[in-house]
């Protein structure tokens, strides 16, 4: 069966490191819809222009070009075995989007990792990010100035880290992901685990976690074999 995944979780939260990393080892792509936008900006796609032309009016991408940004991205071949989503859905309307991406492939798991706030402030006013290839340091992963482990550039604290900043972000991210939440958490197939933890522990909760939400989605609803063997002698 196919891990097709979705990954919740707060700015900060190492949701992009540990996605990365799960989908290494599982062999499928990781699919973050910042990533194929910066591609597409930088690659002046048509999708790119739009995008670009939003986003230089400091406004999100909407949920149509998202969509359908995210729609031909889980057509391609490399997902056709499993995903990890990062940084979609975002909203409900494309919550919804996705499940009907979903007819006929197997179903999502969602995992939200859920870290207190004072512990996300702490840690993104600490984040640095190169200088050159945008690439977000690991926490911890050096100080101002060291240089970056995919590019060799700068690392700089990230400009919109500031305290005030990065509470703003919180409080946008917590009033989005609260109906996004709502929408999933009902689901067999929904789980939350603890990110106040060291990134191994973190990785190990959602192994753990994804096993968990995977069995209890092919224990799931009673296939036809179970209907046919009531039926027949
Ligand atoms: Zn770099």
């Amino acid at each position: 069966m196919s891990l097709n995944l979705i990954m919740l979780g707060p700015p900060g939260a190492g949701k992009g490191t540990q996605a990365e990393r799960l989908a290494r080892n599982r062999g499928i792509p990781k699919i973050s819809t910042g990533d194929i936008l910066r591609e597409a900006v930088h690659e002046d796609t048509e999708v790119g222009r739009r995008a670009k032309v939003i986003m230089d009016r400091g406004e999100l991408v909407g949920d149509d070009v998202m969509i359908g940004i995210v729609g031909e991205r889980l057509g391609r071949t490399d997902a056709q075995g499993g995903f990890i989503l990062d940084g979609f859905p975002r909203t409900v309307a494309q919550a919804t989007a996705l499940d009907g991406l979903m007819i006929g492939r197997d179903p999502l798991l969602v995992v939200d990792i859920i870290v207190p706030e004072d512990e996300l402030v702490r840690r993104l006013s600490t984040r640095l990010i190169c200088s050159n290839c945008g690439h977000n340091a690991p926490l911890g992963d050096g100080q101002p100035g060291a240089k970056c482990p995919l590019c060799g550039g700068e690392l700089v604290q990230r400009a919109d880290d500031s305290q005030k900043v990065v509470l703003e972000r919180l409080k946008i991210y917590r009033a989005n992901t609260k109906p996004l939440v709502d929408f999933y958490h009902l689901r067999p197939t929904f789980r939350s685990i603890n990110g106040a933890q060291s990134p191994d522990r973190v990785a190990a909760d959602l192994v753990a976690a994804v096993e968990a939400a995977g069995s209890v989605r092919r224990a799931g609803a009673p296939g036809l074999d179970d209907v046919v063997g009531g039926v027949l002698p």
